[in-house]
């Protein structure tokens, strides 16, 4: 055969993932791939195996074989030339397969005719999914181009099987029905865990759809577009009257006021006016306004700002199917509603009863979509950029949805969905016994006492964090009322968004952070474009920048905890002493004019995050600058060990239990010690129970972590020593992996009888 090289080679492969991509289905995506490869390599056979649930190969599609085995022949992994590439996970190349000792013969395949042969493994995360083989009539070893050419291809072709795995779509190939104990991953939006019934929804109209028309009448094209504008706002209010009713705070449902204020506010609104007025039809003026807008913000790089597109188009599509008189789809919403969508507005949220939401997935999407806010001021577990999700074909459909981990099961096989009864079962028997433990200290059987504080955002994370017995805050996020709105707010505003916290927090500690942006945190209306966010312009970065933002905000805190005296201020991202310094003569600048305004400035303590292996090594410079030392192991853990917080695809090298991780964290500890301050814990790591009897032994101060991983963490320690706690800290530190010390760790929690409080998969 002639070689294929070079450009000739990119360019074909690219059409082979190009055709795949759009293939319907996987049935199709592999007759395409094995007429693609035949045709591109010139040579007489290309087929592809499946490995089946049952671990067998399985012939899915063929080119130059016998159509009639596909399906029909299942070779052992142990067997065959077949099995030998998969059991080597490496290309087998041969010149003349039926004189190999593992040659097996099919008739079926009609194969005899065959002697060069070439199988390259289909490898996902390290575990051969398939096999992809060519061959020829005539003898001879393939040239290194095609074997390259092959391999490349089975790259490609790789995670698109794993998906089909995942969603059962080999099985359904193979006529079968299975049930899934592979998840498909994305973020974890709000924390969790939830089974219930999929109920797919989409946008009530398509604008897109609308047709250019012209009327003469354009009077009548402005009352009717008027009169939608009126009904759509209408329904906003209603939902928003529902949200309340669902215990969602006023400060969250900013995010309607928003809307609100899209169809009060002249902008859009004028706009659809003035093509009317142009001669356009209301709906075809509402279509040329609606994704003008659109097209303005999705050109935006910034994912915060793309996801304010979604709203215009929402609220374009819900005037449509006002203008268009589409009745409302009164959805069927099950008990147990997994709400499911490609593109999961507010909205969409909002119009589910009060009572049977329990989950969300959204094929598009991050932490900071609005759905997953409001998510997690309702306290419904989600799961956000399931990129693959295969939408069209859930519906109605079982899910699991793990909102701790960004998991989701399909059709889950039976032991997944016994263990996610467990664990609802679990968390709601948790809330129920643990209730009881409300206001008892976290104090080992030895008589060690550490607090345990809440990680708060939102206003309505207050409730929870009270609820489950927060002995206060020890991390204040500030950026989520800056992230929910559409401009800065003002310090009067700020002002009274923090008092409420101070107020409900009064006589126990508040640590409130300043502005934390950047990163993957954006704001619509300060875009940050960058090439490598986390390694930019975040957290102190951006506001020692602009110290406008950061004096306006001091003052608004500071004017907040007045009266009060449980102010404590952390600073975000610090990596040179020199911004603690800066940062420090701003507070004091913004105190001193207050004072000079009459406000009483009590005293506070001072705070640095560290999350920077830098901040890690001077750590003790640090400490003396300031009150205390705060570690976001979120950050410290994507920077020690390269591997970014929100990518899925390297979500398992993400784990704060590795020794390197550890060692870093007891370093800090030591440091900040060996100042004379206190040291907190208020990354995730700080509500993973089984970290958590690290932190203590180390001897951190005290921990901050979700509301809800309160109860869990305070259990455990509650069952714990001190020593036996020193113990396993020794072991981990000396441990060649998180791994072996998750392991470790589950197993003596397992003893101790306490293994119902590990969380599945972890
Ligand atoms: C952290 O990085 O661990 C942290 C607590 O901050 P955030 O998660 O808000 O970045
Ligand atoms: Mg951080």
């Amino acid at each position: 055969m002639a070689p294929i090289v070079g450009s000739q080679m990119l360019g074909t492969l690219r059409r082979i993932v190009q055709e795949v991509n759009n293939a319907p289905s996987l049935d199709v995506a592999l007759q395409r791939i094995v007429l693609r490869v035949k045709q591109a390599m010139g040579v007489d056979t290309c087929s592809i195996y499946l490995r089946d649930s049952e671990q067998m190969y399985v012939l899915m599609a063929t080119q130059g074989l016998n159509p009639t085995a596909v399906g029909r022949v299942r070779l052992s992994p142990k067997k065959g030339l077949i099995g030998l590439v998969g059991e080597r996970a490496e290309p087998i190349n041969l010149d003349d397969a039926p004189s190999h000792k593992c040659y097996q013969y099919f008739p079926e395949t009609g194969e005899e005719a065959f002697h060069g042969f070439l199988g390259v493994p289909i490898i996902q995360q390290s575990q051969v999914v398939g096999v992809l083989a060519v061959q020829e009539v005539e003898g001879g070893r393939f040239e290194e181009d095609s074997v390259s050419f092959l391999i490349t291809v089975a790259a490609q072709l790789a995670s698109a099987i794993a998906h089909a795995e995942v969603t059962g779509d080999t099985e359904r190939l193979l006529g079968k029905e299975r049930r899934s104990d592979r998840p498909l991953v994305g973020l974890a939006g709000s924390a969790g865990v939830a089974l219930g019934c999929a109920v797919v929804v989409y946008p009530p109209a398509d604008l897109n759809a609308v047709p250019d028309r012209l009327v003469s009448d354009t009077a009548v094209e402005v009352q009717q577009l008027m009169a939608a504008v009126d009904a759509v706002r209408n329904d906003i209010k209603l939902l928003l009257v529902r949200l309340s009713d669902m215990g969602v705070s006023e400060d969250d449902r900013v995010l309607f006021e928003v809307y609100l204020m899209m169809l009060d506010s002249g902008g859009m609104v004028d706009k659809i006016v003035e093509y009317i007025d142009q001669g356009l039809w209301a709906a075809g003026a509402l279509k040329k306004a609606v994704l003008e807008h659109v097209s303005v913000f999705e050109a935006m790089e910034d994912p915060y700002l793309s996801e304010r597109a979604l709203d215009i188009r929402d609220l374009g599509i819900r005037i449509l199917a006002h203008l268009q008189n589409v009745p409302d789809r009164a959805n069927d919403y099950p008990a147990s509603t997994v709400l499911v969508g490609e593109e999961i507005t507010a909205t969409m949220l909002a119009e589910v009863p009060p009572g049977v939401l329990s989950a969300v997935i959204s094929v598009r999407g991050s932490n900071n979509s609005h759905v997953a806010i409001l998510a997690r001021a309702m306290g419904v577990p989600c799961v956000m950029g399931v990129t693959d999700f295969p939408t069209g074909r859930v519906d109605g459909q079982e899910i699991v949805v793990d909102g701790y981990q960004g998991k989701v099961y399909i059709k889950p096989s039976v032991a997944i969905s016994r263990e996610y009864q467990r664990l609802v079962a679990e968390e709601r028997e948790f809330s129920a016994e643990l209730d009881g433990l409300r206001d008892e200290p976290a104090k080992t059987k030895d008589g060690v006492v550490i607090p345990l504080y809440a990680n708060t955002g939102l206003l309505s994370d207050i409730g929870p964090s009270l609820k489950y017995g927060a002995e206060g805050v020890g991390l204040y996020r500030t950026e989520f009322p800056f992230i929910i709105r559409d401009r800065f707010p003002g310090e009067d505003e700020q002002c009274r968004i923090y008092r409420q916290v101070f107020d409900a927090f009064k006589g126990r500690p508040v640590v409130v952070r300043s502005l934390d942006i950047g990163g993957d945190k954006a704001l619509s209306y300060f875009p940050i474009n960058e090439e490598n966010p986390f390694l930019g312009w975040r957290g102190i970065r951006v506001t020692l920048d602009h110290p406008e933002i950061f004096l306006v905000q001091m003052r608004a805190i500071f004017r907040a905890s007045e009266g009060g005296d449980n102010l404590n201020i952390l600073l975000p991202m610090v990596t040179n002493l020199s911004e603690v310094e800066l940062a420090k003569q701003l507070i004091s600048r913004a105190a001193k004019e207050l004072e000079e305004e009459g406000v009483v400035i009590r005293p506070y303590q001072l705070g640095v995050m560290i999350e920077v292996p830098a901040a890690v090594f001077q750590a003790e410079q640090l400490a003396r600058q300031v009150d205390f030392l705060s570690v976001g192991t979120n950050d410290l853990t994507q920077y020690l060990l390269a591997v970014d917080r929100n990518n899925p695809q390297v979500a398992h090298l993400f784990d704060s239990l590795h020794p390197s991780v550890l060692q870093a964290l007891q370093h800090v500890v030591k440091s900040a010690h060996n100042s004379g301050k206190q040291v907190s814990i208020c990354g995730e790591m700080a509500g993973d129970p089984a970290a958590a009897i690290l932190l203590l032994a180390m001897g951190a101060d005290s921990l901050s972590m979700n509301a809800s991983s309160l109860p869990r963490v305070k259990w455990v320690i509650r069952n714990m020593t001190q020593r036996q706690a020193g113990q396993l800290l020794e072991e981990a530190l000396q441990s060649d992996s998180a791994a072996a010390t998750r392991e470790r760790l589950n197993k003596v929690l397992n003893d101790v009888g306490l293994g119902g409080l590990l969380r599945a998969g972890k």
